[in-house]
């Protein structure tokens, strides 16, 4: 006869260390899951369940949220999304550095443009006329992890614009105004921008800020891939800031970095102008915990580079994996030709210093995100390495941080940030995404030559209460929701 005193749950995880993604000291403590949601936290010796979980020994955390990511149309062809799962991540923010998988006006392009050709080089990959429709495919179809979207401004260009080496006019701002404003009022978290990338580079801050506007209205985030990120990136951040202030939004610095050797070392004064921004405005950034960069391949990019690796070629898929000097080599052309011959294609460029990668990590504002590009053949190794990496190597090995700080680096402080109700933090009401990892020995073992491996460490991973990936690997269970913005007060 069951003892009707004692509360049953549906899971208990039992005997592990909680650490609650708010940044306070860890606390030995059980977890019960009932339904979507966490029931109660604490000592739950006498409860019953219908799955229990032996955490002991292990960390129980909230599922990791990947601040950063290009996984918009990841979500659809691989709903599995081992990549992320395996690190312990249970939603990830799409749409940034202004490419978005939505919206996609039918018929208006051919090509898609760099850099929105990130996501695919096929305009039939691009199905969505409408955000909402986006979003209602991506509840239709659930992947098995959480998505909060951003609305990117380059996708908002190629659905407004036919010619996007130029400055918008009135009415193509108009225009974008009233595409974000579909976006927002379907659910997207904010507006990304990437004037870094030539077809955003003619827009102006007036075009931005005029764009931007709209986030007054419904209390989006205003992510930023900044204009120059090597030697002007004062006034890129600069213009950040004031696109971010003409929304009354808060301004997040995506994958802040510095490029090339005349710029290493500037971290000291980049986060202190962030800090004293950040009196001012919300402001906080995103990084991911690598010494190189990656995005499409282009030429200005080799001058500051120590190397590069072609992730992936349109033309010459043979070529993914290698260095492009040896690509040069092959061919019989100069590194430079051989830029060419690849196009469209995908790049991993060394361009950044390592103490500016850990100055950057341990700044108080910075929240972690992969940037991993799911769609490359032989990606950069942060699409499948990044989360542990943080926790193995940069917390565990080089003590750059306390595990208390990582976890809320990846959790409370971005669900936070970007407003995600019920996420990001361990207590009871909240949605059961939950992690449960070995702090001794969680860590990445993706690299460069073995891109796809997977991390170590990690037990189990619960999204919205489903067991989603267990004894490395997935269950199945595709229990993701479309992540929609806490409203403004
Ligand atoms: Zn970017």
């Amino acid at each position: 006869m069951p003892d009707t005193a004692q509360p049953h749950y549906d899971i208990l995880i039992r005997g592990g260390t909680l650490v609650d993604g708010t940044g306070a000291p860890r606390r030995a403590a059980d977890l019960a899951i009932r339904g979507q949601r966490i029931v109660a936290v604490g000592d739950l010796a006498a409860a019953g369940a219908e799955l229990v979980i032996d955490a002991s020994g292990k960390v129980v955390a909230p599922g990791f949220i990947d601040s950063h990511t290009h996984d918009d149309r990841y979500l659809i062809v691989d709903p599995a999304m081992p990549a992320k799962l395996s690190q312990g991540v249970t939603t990830v923010v799409t749409g940034n550095c202004g490419l978005s998988q939505a919206p996609w006006i039918p018929g208006k392009r051919t090509e898609v443009p760099a850099p929105i050709n990130l996501l695919s080089t096929d305009a039939a990959d691009f199905p969505f006329a409408t955000f909402r429709a986006y979003l209602e495919n991506l509840e239709r179809h659930p992947a098995a992890v959480n998505a909060a979207c951003l609305v990117g401004h380059t996708s908002l260009r190629a659905a407004a614009m036919d010619d996007l080496d130029r400055p918008a006019n009135d009415a193509e701002i108009a225009h974008m105004q009233d595409l974000l404003r579909e976006a927002m009022q379907a659910g997207a978290i904010g507006l990304s921008t990437g004037t870094a990338y030539p077809t955003a580079m003619p827009a102006t801050t007036e075009e931005l800020m005029g764009v931007a506007q709209v986030l007054r209205e419904y209390g989006g985030i205003y992510a930023s891939h900044i204009r120059d990120e090597a030697d002007h990136i004062f006034a890129a951040l600069d213009e950040a800031f004031a696109v971010g202030a003409a929304g009354q939004a808060p301004v997040l610095v995506s994958h802040h970095k510095l490029i090339g050797p005349k710029n290493h070392g500037r971290s000291v004064q980049t986060l202190a102008h962030i800090a004293a921004a950040a009196e001012r405005q919300p402001v906080r950034l995103d990084a991911y915990p690598y010494v190189a960069g990656s995005t499409i391949l282009r030429k200005d990019r080799l001058a500051v580079s120590s190397r590069v690796i072609v992730t992936k070629s349109a033309p010459l898929p043979q070529y993914a994996g290698w260095d492009l000097d040896k690509i040069a080599e092959d061919m019989g052309v100069t590194p430079e030709e051989a830029v060419d011959a690849l196009q469209p294609a995908g790049a991993i460029y060394f361009i950044m210093d390592e103490r500016d990668v850990e100055r950057i990590l341990a700044y108080p504002g910075t929240m972690i995100g992969s940037d991993g590009m799911p769609h490359d053949p032989a990606p950069h190794p942060r699409l499948w390495g990044t989360f542990p990496r943080v926790l193995g190597y940069y917390c565990r090995e080089m003590q750059l941080f306390t595990l208390e700080e990582a976890v809320h680096k990846m959790t409370g402080m971005t669900a936070g940030y970007f407003g995600l109700p019920g996420r990001g933090v361990l207590k009871p009401d909240n949605y059961a995404d939950v992690v449960v990892f070995d702090p001794a020995t969680i860590a990445d073992t993706a690299t460069w030559s073995s891109p796809t491996r997977q991390a170590q460490g990690i037990d189990c991973v619960l999204v919205n209460g489903a067991m989603a990936w267990r004894d490395g690997q997935s269950t199945g269970s595709r229990t993701g929701s479309v992540v929609r913005p806490r409203q403004p007060a």
